[in-house]
């Protein structure tokens, strides 16, 4: 056993550990006392961390809200399918004298093609819309 003062309180300690007794220099209750602190500093850091994190996901979950909620907006002005018929439309007019020249297999062929695009295409707007839509939690009167 050997006896030591403490490095914090400078009371005299013993310790029994006679091989380890010069790593020793703190008392039991210093040495609690340090356990303690080392803790509540290692859980402080740890929530700041944690505060840090949430604030950050937090941000990048409104900075897509306000994406989605731009992007709503713009396709509510614009109408988006509106546009997108009247513009295949307005191709397919443009397009189809230039085919009647051709032969009738082709004509079909293309017109089908396009047929198929278009319906895609509207497909994936609905679907875009939906999960848009699910995304926000709008109830299904919410949704146009
Ligand atoms: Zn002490």
């Amino acid at each position: 056993m050997i006896t030591k003062n403490c490095k914090r309180c400078n009371n005299p300690f013993n310790t029994w550990s006679s091989k380890g007794a010069e790593y020793i220099n703190y008392c039991p209750q210093c040495e609690n006392i340090k356990k303690n602190t080392k803790r509540v500093k290692t859980s402080t850091s740890k929530f700041e961390n944690d505060i840090l994190s949430l604030e950050n996901r937090m941000k990048s979950l409104e900075e897509k809200v306000e994406n989605l909620n731009s992007n709503i907006e713009m396709m509510t002005k614009i109408q988006i399918d509106n546009v997108l018929s009247n513009f295949l439309n307005g191709k397919l007019e443009e397009l189809f004298p230039k085919l009647e020249k051709q032969n009738k297999i082709q004509q079909d062929t293309f017109f089908v093609k396009i047929q198929s695009q278009i319906v895609t295409i509207s497909n994936r707007m609905i679907e875009l819309e939906k999960d848009i839509a699910d995304w926000l939690g709008l109830d299904e009167n919410e949704r146009n």
